[in-house]
């Protein structure tokens, strides 16, 4: 599994998105699921983005439906986030239950479980900085709700290693599955894990009942826990040359976008504040993704630095950045991000409640688009 970061290579990737392959497969391991997430979280590519290329290319409503649903999950966690802020940081909806401690199994952090499937995931994530989303669900549910951990630490812990880290939906994903942000906490036994992974494992400590598995007491290989501790490493400092005539466009490890204001004339900087990364560390394959992507951006310099200090240092140049919930300390002109449902903001109780707002304006935006480009071709 390559995470490109060539722009163009980039781009092929949208291309050879299979809808209605995804719709019958993405559960599975195997299944055709789309690899663009650590695109859409870096800023790079849009949801938009993603729609429009499935709307132009000739597929059905009903081929798409599935896809664009999981990229409305997207939007409805960003959305969740402007409305919330930092208290997505907390429970959202309800304190996490029957908890024994704030600290994550080493056993999951060792890939260590006893479960194949799952150790293999974590061993893949580790290299590949990938893990695919059933994964997640069966990682998440045995560090919080078999191995009763509070969802921050493993959260943190995921976020850290992911190449798509994106701290909205990951941290409302932990939370839906300890039931902070669902109605009932999500259990998968080794039947499920057999399923969709294609595994034969027998006598694990998930092989039993879904009315047994709450009921058992924590298993012992998830009794050892730690306090981990999650430091980026941040690249040196090298000169670099602002023209002070020119407005500064910043980038940050959420705004990779290498089509924003591009014909423009401007200084463009990738910001990497140190107190950033200390809420919300990233590994070093992850700082690496994200130095390789900003090469696309034609000029861009790297600058560790606070942006207050950045601001002051040029407090005679103009300054230009794209809304974000994490970077609401930036002061200047601020553009909006590209959503595929523009309209249907704030903060929705479920995802079916924003689903049930954005599906009719989608169906009409889409056949639109379909329609224009049908209209161009003749
Ligand atoms: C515990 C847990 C933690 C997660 N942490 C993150 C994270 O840090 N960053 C992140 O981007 N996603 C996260 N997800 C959501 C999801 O797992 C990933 O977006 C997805 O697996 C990315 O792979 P893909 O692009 O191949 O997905 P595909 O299945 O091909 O989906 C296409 C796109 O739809 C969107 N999407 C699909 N499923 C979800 C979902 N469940 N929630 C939100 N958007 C979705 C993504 O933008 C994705 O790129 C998490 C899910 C769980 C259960």
């Amino acid at each position: 599994m390559i995470f490109e970061t060539e722009y163009v290579k980039i781009l092929n990737k949208i291309d050879l998105i299979s809808p209605s392959k995804y719709g019958s497969t993405r559960n599975y391991v195997d299944g055709a699921v789309t690899y663009i997430s650590p695109y859409i979280s870096r800023g790079m590519l849009s949801t938009r983005q993603i729609f429009v290329s499935l709307a132009t290319k000739g597929f059905t409503w009903q081929e798409v439906r599935y896809l664009v649903q999981q990229l409305a999950w997207r939007e409805y966690f960003q959305r969740i986030w402007q409305a919330k802020k930092e208290a997505i940081n907390f429970d959202i909806k309800q304190p996490q239950t029957n908890i024994a401690h704030k600290y994550i199994p080493t056993a999951i952090v060792n890939a260590k479980t006893g479960i194949n499937a799952i150790d293999k995931a974590i061993h893949l994530l580790y290299q590949t900085g990938y893990m695919h989303n059933h994964l997640r669900l069966y990682v998440a549910s045995v560090a919080c709700n078999i191995g009763l951990s509070y969802w921050q630490l493993p959260a943190k812990w995921m976020y850290f290693h992911l190449l798509d880290a994106d701290w909205a939906s990951n941290a409302c994903s932990w939370q839906w599955v300890c039931g902070a942000f669902s109605a009932k906490k999500y259990y998968a036994n080794q039947d499920n894990i057999h399923k969709y992974t294609l595994d034969t494992q027998k006598n694990t400590f998930l092989d039993t009942s879904y009315e047994a598995l709450p009921l058992q007491p924590i298993p012992s290989t998830l009794i050892d826990v730690a306090d981990i501790e999650l430091k980026t490493i941040l690249p040196k400092n090298q000169p670099i040359q602002i023209i002070l005539q020119q407005p500064i466009f910043v980038y940050n490890v959420y705004q990779l976008d290498p089509e924003w204001r591009k014909n423009e004339i401007a200084n463009r900087i990738l910001l990497l504040e140190p107190s950033h990364f200390e809420k919300y560390p990233m590994s070093a394959k992850t700082i690496d993704f994200i130095i390789a992507l900003s090469k696309n951006i034609k000029g861009i310099q790297i600058l560790v630095s606070e942006f207050a200090d950045f601001k002051t240092k040029y407090a005679s140049c103009k300054i230009v950045f794209k809304e974000h919930p994490l970077f609401q300390h930036y002061e200047g002109m601020c553009d909006a991000r590209d959503w595929m449902c523009e309209s249907v903001q704030g903060y929705h109780h479920s995802f079916f409640n924003f689903w049930k707002k954005c599906e009719p304006m989608l169906i009409q935006d889409f056949d639109c688009l379909k329609t224009n480009k049908d209209g161009f071709q003749e």
